[in-house]
């Protein structure tokens, strides 16, 4: 979280607002959300922002001359927009970039900060902070920064390799940065309802057709939901709140006993580590509930160690 639909509602949302426009002053709030050393902040102001575009969750301004403001939000990183001149909000605020145009601020409302900011010069550096996951939709489309983004996304082919490059678990084969880009709890829980197969079944248990499924459901999940939230943030910014991992259009994510659009049937959840999975019995498991404690066990067994360990990647 943020996850791509998020992310790319970001990238649109700056874009108008900052593209052209010189950063005029940055102020880093909170210290450790700089994790950049050379070149120093400093060396942004006054440049102007050539691209708004993303690396994974990773939203990056391209100023020229290969200089990058990298920002990955992790989990409960957010921006908000702000008039000129603004005042940003009290203990959330970790940096904020000031434009004639308005504000952009960098939020997070966590006890554990984990967003980062890095500022790097040249495509090498750069390049560091692309993840290896697969896009699974036109990266064009979907902002891909760097050469990279005049490539095709993903065929059938090369996602089945990527799902069954490990023996997992469908919900933590969606969710690996390594496999697929800017697929979290959320989305993972969505694209599983929409191609009717179980969190829990294992990628190696999938037939072609299963396969050929999940590719079309994840694809068509992802790009539902950037057209959703194209239409949510037309006419404004994302606000506070409204960058979330619970929206009221999701079938089965965040849904924990209200019925399945589809067939009507109480969805359920998984708990695990420190998520949940939510899933359709109707739609997704022939009708079985699946045992929470086992199953629960299952999914932590298969999960990395920690949250940054997943997120970070991504
Ligand atoms: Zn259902």
């Amino acid at each position: 979280m943020p996850e791509l639909p998020d992310v790319v509602a970001y990238v649109e949302a700056l874009q108008p607002r900052i593209v052209a426009q010189a950063i005029r002053r940055v102020r880093i709030e909170s210290p450790f959300v700089l994790r950049s050393f050379e070149p120093p902040v400093e060396a942004v102001e006054g440049r102007a922002v050539e691209r708004v575009g993303r690396l994974g969750k990773r939203i990056v301004l391209e100023l020229g001359d290969e200089l990058f403001v990298v920002i990955h939000p992790m989990i409960a990183g957010r921006f908000r927009w702000l008039a000129p001149h603004a005042k940003s909000p009290g203990k959330i605020t970790l940096a904020r970039f000031e434009f004639d145009t308005g504000v952009l601020v960098l939020t997070e409302a966590a006890q554990k900060k984990r967003a980062s900011i890095h500022i790097v010069q040249g495509g090498d550096g750069l390049g560091r902070h692309r993840p290896d996951g697969l896009e699974l939709l036109d990266p064009r489309e979907t902002h891909v920064l760097g050469e990279d983004n005049t490539g095709a996304a993903a065929s059938v082919r090369e996602f089945a390799a990527a799902l069954r490059s490990g023996n997992n678990t469908l919900k933590r084969a969606l969710t690996d940065p390594h496999r697929f880009s800017g697929i979290g709890n959320a989305y993972s829980d969505e694209i599983l309802h929409a191609a009717r197969l179980s969190p829990v079944t294992l990628t190696s248990k999938l037939n072609e057709e299963e396969v050929a499924r999940l590719f079309e459901a994840a694809r068509g999940a992802l790009a539902k939901w950037i057209a959703e939230l194209r239409r949510e943030f037309a006419d404004h910014f994302p606000g506070a709140g409204e960058i979330t991992a619970f929206r009221p259009g999701f079938a089965v994510h965040g849904k924990f006993g209200q019925p399945c659009p589809v067939c009507g049937a109480k969805v359920q959840r998984i708990r695990y580590a420190e998520n949940e999975t939510n899933y359709c019995p109707g739609c997704q498991t022939g009708g079985r509930l699946l045992a929470d404690r086992s199953l629960s066990r299952l999914l932590k067994d298969d999960w990395p160690r920690s949250v940054d360990e997943l997120e970070e990647r991504g």
